[in-house]
């Protein structure tokens, strides 16, 4: 007797696909099967032949629970992630109060959020300048023992409470990461340069949305990878750049790759389908973001460097702010407003719509970006990310026909706002299934239960291939 028979599901086989049925027991897959004559379930849930993924992994959210839960808790989080096609999220180390530099700290947040999710959730660890300053890196090894997946450095400023890195506190912090084996994932904008020129932009009065983003330019984000790469080449730490946002970015990934560096990338939808001159004049602070938007060369350059490898896999940055005190607060401008976008319920339809649908990304390469990539990267597979017998029966189950609009007062996330709102796909998420039970169904919208979602740990470390398909 198995617990879900998923009928008519088309899964992919390559670039190609095969409709067959699921047999899902206590969560997780037990077989595939093209008769089911003498099979017998507790439930059948027929996805009528849509194409159904592995479930889909968001492997960069800050839902800042505990602490600023005025802009997201993990309830609202997660059922923002679950209604776009999201089975697991990994949370970012910054956004809690306190933040996550320790293992108690990180107890603190899985006991603040566990009774909260609804999709499952694993976690990132964290170190900072002051961590190094203070001589507290054996946090580090600590957080990486207890099944953290990598470890996050900030180059600029983002949360007081999660001060950034100097260049030699950088070094340091490769070190110790190094040593665990796990990803160092960078916030990739050189400080000074960012500094310098947002204030004399604001001096010089520019008050237009489009300032942010020529203030904050491409060139900070290249410097900054090109040292993170140089300080990977020197460490052995495995360097991951967190939503990318350049082309010039993807082309110094790729190289750094060919020269058998372990540096891996996540570019964000965001930079795949938006510029900054158009957005930022239309929504201004509510597609203000760092790193900014960028061009659509750039657009293009990133679609480019998903399809042959040099980018490994998509994320979001989801990244809510309270609308009424942080983005649009009385007299708040362009240079005042909180940087940030949710993003966590979008993902998986923009890149269904303009990367699978419009000929971008193969079928085989838009599995790995959603889900198998991030899941190897973050040593989640084969539990996640993958569709073998014994695999969490996680589904993001897709009607590629749907056409759709964003609607920002339609959206799950706490904060209702999108630089997205009045976009229009083809393409969505329909089903979202995370080990075996159903949380979110287009029709009825949020099913799953609070407190189901489980806290994932690492299960083994595992590095990409660095193979560029040119
Ligand atoms: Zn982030």
């Amino acid at each position: 007797m198995y617990d879900l028979i998923l009928k008519n599901a088309r899964i992919p086989q390559g670039d190609d696909t095969v409709v067959t049925n699921i047999l899902v027991k206590d969560g997780k897959i037990s077989g595939f099967t093209q008769e089911l004559d003498g099979i017998e379930a507790k439930e059948v849930m027929d996805v009528e032949g849509h194409l159904t993924l592995p479930g889909c992994i968001d492997s960069h959210v800050h839902i800042n629970d505990p602490g600023f839960t005025h802009r997201e808790n993990f309830l609202t989080g997660t059922s923002a992630a679950a209604s776009g096609g999201i089975t697991t999220v990994i949370d970012m180390p910054c956004c809690s109060v306190p933040s996550v530099r320790s293992v108690e700290q990180l107890e603190n947040k899985l006991n603040a959020i566990k009774d909260k999710a609804i999709v499952d959730y694993a976690m990132w660890g964290g170190v900072t300048g002051e961590d190094v300053r203070e001589g507290w890196l054996h946090n580090v090894k600590e957080q990486a023992d207890y099944g953290v997946v990598a470890f996050k450095v900030y180059m600029t400023p983002s949360v007081p409470t999660y001060p950034r890195v100097t260049d030699p506190e950088m070094l340091e912090a490769f070190k110790a990461v190094a040593e665990t084996g796990l990803p160092i994932g960078i916030h990739a904008e050189n400080f000074d340069m960012c500094d310098f020129y947002v204030k004399k932009f604001e001096e010089e009065g520019r008050m237009d949305g489009p300032a942010w983003a020529e203030a904050r330019m491409p060139l900070a984000e290249k410097v900054a990878i090109e040292l993170g790469i140089s300080f990977a080449e020197a460490t052995g730490a495995r360097l991951h750049i967190v939503h990318m946002s350049t082309g010039i970015g993807a082309k110094l990934v790729g190289e750094a790759k060919k020269r058998g560096l372990d540096v891996t990338a996540e570019t964000c939808p965001h930079y795949l389908t938006l510029n900054y001159k158009d957005a930022m004049s239309k929504f201004k602070q509510f597609a203000k973001i760092a790193p900014p938007l960028r061009t659509e060369k750039d657009n293009e350059e990133l679609w480019e460097g998903l399809q042959n490898g040099s980018v490994d896999f998509i994320a979001t940055d989801h990244a809510p702010y309270e609308i009424a005190t942080e983005k649009d607060a009385e007299g708040m401008n362009i240079w005042t407003a909180f940087p940030g976008i949710p993003g966590v319920e979008t993902m998986v339809p923009i890149i269904i719509s303009e990367g699978y649908n419009k000929g971008r990304l193969s079928l085989s390469r838009l599995v790995e970006v959603l889900s198998t990539s991030p899941a190897k990267h973050y040593g989640l597979y084969p539990k996640k990310g993958a569709m073998f017998i014994g695999s969490d029966a996680d589904f993001t189950v897709i009607d590629l026909d749907k056409e759709w609009t964003i609607d920002k007062d339609k959206m799950y996330t706490k904060s209702k706002y999108t630089p997205f709102h009045g976009y229009k796909l083809k393409g969505k998420p329909v089903k979202t299934i995370v080990r075996g039970k159903l949380v979110y169904d287009d029709e009825n919208g949020i099913v799953g239960q609070e407190g189901y979602g489980e806290f994932i740990k690492r299960q083994s470390i595992q590095k990409l291939d660095k193979a560029i398909k040119y």
